[in-house]
């Protein structure tokens, strides 16, 4: 075993999340530019092989978990192999996904001993699915994550709650959980990235989603661990969870041990932090690249990327610096 991946704050770093690709069947506007998206050309992606490599690389250093987004990972043509190949890997693996094309990939996620998958879904309603995704999939969403429970998965249900938009479907989703122990919603604070029309006026923080579920459900706190976002509860009686992603205003980053690996091979320390490294282009001249690793998260922030806030001001300077959320990987 390789060294671990410690920050200057003693964070030992093993979970890391890999961007297969950051084009995607789904145009939902929160997670990117609705005109102008530079999407990648095909040939800066990692191929197959180089992400079985890093992954690899990476669980010598210790990371524990692997988990595949983008972008939407299931539209690359080699996602079953990929999910085959770093199934095979001591560590375990899962995929944030929208589902919609899940369906073509159940025996494989098996054989890969994934259990449990993140999905993203921000309504239950068919027209709104259309205004935030901009696509027509809501049946096959719906009908997906309804596979994916018959199959015996663990489905955590991001809903990205935007003021104005779907926060009056809160309870809809936490009534979600009531009867159905392998389904858990986390309800994620929408988080400023370049090009998704950010402001703080949209954001249902974390205080004001539990008020929220408080006046429909009784609810108690569920003991978590120190890496989890999440902060989970769960309904009197009820069989699964929910639980709040409180980015922009109940961080939690003191426990952070997230690696994200983009598309086209550049390390990056945080989701929010604009500095990043490349290791596809020295690992395609075979050169090392773990002093590159260790080196880039003995530069980490404490929190979120070093910006020190979510103001407004700065969400247009700083976090406009920073990628879309598409081409970063949640
Ligand atoms: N396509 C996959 C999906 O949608 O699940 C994986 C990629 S997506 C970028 C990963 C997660 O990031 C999703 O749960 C999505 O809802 C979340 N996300 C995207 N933009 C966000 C934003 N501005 N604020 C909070 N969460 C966001
Ligand atoms: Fe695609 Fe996921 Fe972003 Fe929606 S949130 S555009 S599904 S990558």
């Amino acid at each position: 075993m390789a060294t671990p991946i410690v920050d200057t704050f003693g964070r030992k770093h093993t979970y890391l999340r890999i961007s297969l690709t950051d084009k995607c069947n789904l145009r939902c506007t929160y997670c990117m530019p609705q005109e102008d998206m530079q999407f990648m050309p095909s040939k800066w992606l990692m191929q197959a092989e180089e992400i079985s490599y890093l992954a690899g690389l990476f669980v010598e250093m210790g990371v524990e978990k692997i988990r595949l987004t983008g972008g939407e990972p299931l539209i690359r043509k080699d996602a079953g192999k990929i999910i085959s190949a770093l199934g095979k890997l001591p560590s375990s693996l899962t995929l944030t996904t929208n589902a919609v094309y899940i369906d073509q990939f159940i025996q494989e996620l098996k054989d890969a001993n994934v259990n449990s998958l993140n999905v993203s879904l921000d309504t239950l309603n068919e027209t709104r699915f259309r205004e935030i995704t901009k696509r027509d999939h809501f049946t096959k969403t719906l009908g997906h994550i309804r596979l994916l429970l018959a199959e015996g998965f663990v489905v955590k249900l991001n809903m990205v709650v935007m003021r104005g938009t779907n926060d009056d479907e809160i309870n809809d989703f936490v009534r979600l959980t009531l009867d159905e122990p392998n389904l858990h919603v986390r309800f994620i604070e929408f988080m400023p990235f370049k090009g998704n029309q950010w402001d703080m006026s949209k954001i249902v923080s974390y205080a004001d989603l539990l008020t929220k579920v408080g006046q429909e459900f009784e609810y108690e706190a569920v003991p978590g661990e120190i890496h989890d976002t999440a902060r989970r509860f769960q309904v009197q009686g009820g069989a699964g969870t929910f639980g709040i992603i409180g980015t922009v205003t109940h961080p939690f980053c003191e426990g952070c041990n997230r690696i994200r690996l983009t598309a086209d091979g550049k390390l990056k320390n945080c989701l929010f932090d604009t500095s990043e490294v490349d290791l596809l282009t020295p690992l395609r001249k075979g050169d090392d690249i773990r002093p590159l690793i260790y080196g880039h998260f003995h530069k980490k922030h404490f929190a979120h990327g070093g910006h020190g806030g979510f103001t407004e001001k700065q969400a247009k300077s700083e976090y406009e610096q920073n990628r879309e959320m598409i081409a970063i990987g949640g």
